[in-house]
């Protein structure tokens, strides 16, 4: 009688500390340093892999291997990265549309995607826009090109069911790209969903330290990867060595940053609903949250992200609230492995109220953190 082996599928955590490294060989470092190179040595005919300095790099290609192990373990894609996350927002949105086309937005994602809005209509694209939480989309898809998804949306963390939108999209004829910023692809896998590209700021979770800026595309089809490969060619928005290196280093702590992370937010958060004096508490892990039965059933590992919002009364209260933690740098951006805040309206590119907070946990131990907050909110309750 013959025996199937157990099927054993490698953890997240395995796999992040090897993503995209070389076999090993006698005498060379197992992570190989930055390449610095404008230019490699060809003879011959130009051809690659490595020619010129805006076309490839080998820090690039270790650090793409990585990526696309993340977010595709089980299927071959390509991921091509990029000096910032808006770098391939634009990469994807630029390379696969043209005049004429429609592209359905959210219209409470990222508070740069109205300036791709400002610029797709002055390119003669028609722009549609849905709110993420719904299933408003569905409504803008007739005739659409693509199909934007940002979930868990950033600042608001509603979520969408990606599966379900990306089919109706597919029948409608549209490609598919969901923003996976906030989840990183160990909290959600967008391809694996339907999506044609997952799309990242690597500034955030990803890199987790605060001292990186990168983004990246990862798509399975070959020739939709040109596309994205060629914008870049095209636009010169190259990452440089350094980052890339640092980028793929810091990916080792993956596992380990987003699951404290994650953990320590839901704890926050549920530490925060006890509270009278505050309001709005969002977090896709919370069970009574609006967002929480799609979440549950697409993102991975109860990884929900380290992003809290939650609403105080008025700006002052908040600014407040910001100046008396001690923890907690007032600050933007998310991810980061030291815990930030900031009021959002202060940028005013948000549809949120005056005393909204984005609360962004970092890797503190969790006891700390919300003696910390609690001790704020305290001080602040004048
Ligand atoms: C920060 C962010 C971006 C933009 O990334 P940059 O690296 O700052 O260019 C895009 N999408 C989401 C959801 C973000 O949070």
């Amino acid at each position: 009688m013959s025996t199937t082996p157990e099927q054993h599928t490698t953890g997240d955590g395995t796999r992040v500390v090897r993503a995209g490294l070389p076999e090993p060989e006698a005498y060379r470092p197992s992570m190989p340093g930055p390449v610095f190179a404008a230019h490699y040595h060809l003879p011959g005919e130009p051809v690659g892999p490595y020619t010129y300095g805006r076309e490839q790099n080998p820090t690039w290609t270790l650090l793409e291997q990585a990526i696309g192990e993340l977010e595709s373990p089980d299927e071959a894609a390509e991921t091509v990265v990029f000096p910032s996350g808006m770098g391939a927002i634009s990469a994807v949105v630029f390379s696969q549309v043209s005049a004429g086309d429609v592209v359905v937005l959210p219209d409470d994602g990222y508070q740069a995607l109205p300036l791709i809005r400002e610029r797709l209509e002055a390119y003669g694209v028609e722009v549609r826009t849905a709110p993420t939480a719904g299933e408003a989309q569905l409504a803008q898809l007739e005739g659409a090109k693509l199909l934007w998804i940002e979930s868990p949306s950033n600042p608001g963390l509603d979520v969408c069911d990606i599966r379900r939108l990306a089919d109706a999209a597919h029948r409608a004829g549209a490609v598919v790209a969901v923003d996976n910023t906030l989840a990183t692809p160990l909290g959600q896998r967008p391809l694996d969903l339907g999506a044609d590209f997952s799309v990242a700021s690597g500034t955030k979770a990803l890199t987790g330290h605060g001292d990186v800026l990168l983004g990246y595309v990862t798509c399975r089809d070959p020739e939709r990867a040109a596309g994205v490969r060629q914008w870049r060619r095209t636009a010169g928005a190259i990452v440089g060595p350094m980052e890339a290196w640092l980028a793929h280093r810091s990916l080792a702590t993956l596992q380990l940053r987003v699951d404290r992370q994650a953990a320590t937010a839901l704890a926050l958060a549920e530490a925060l609903l006890e509270r009278p004096d505050v309001t709005g508490v969002r977090h896709p892990g919370l069970p009574g949250d609006p967002a929480h039965r799609v979440a549950a059933r697409q993102m991975r590992g109860g990884r929900y992200g380290c992003v809290v919002s939650f609403v105080l009364d008025g700006r002052e209260r908040a600014e407040r609230f910001l100046s008396a933690l001690r923890l907690v740098d007032d600050a933007t951006s998310f991810g980061g492995v030291r815990s930030t805040a900031e009021r959002r309206g202060r940028w005013g590119g948000d549809a949120v109220p005056e005393g909204f907070v984005r609360f962004s946990v970092g890797v503190e131990d969790a006891p700390d953190l919300i003696a910390d907050v609690l001790g704020a909110l305290d001080a602040s309750d004048r």
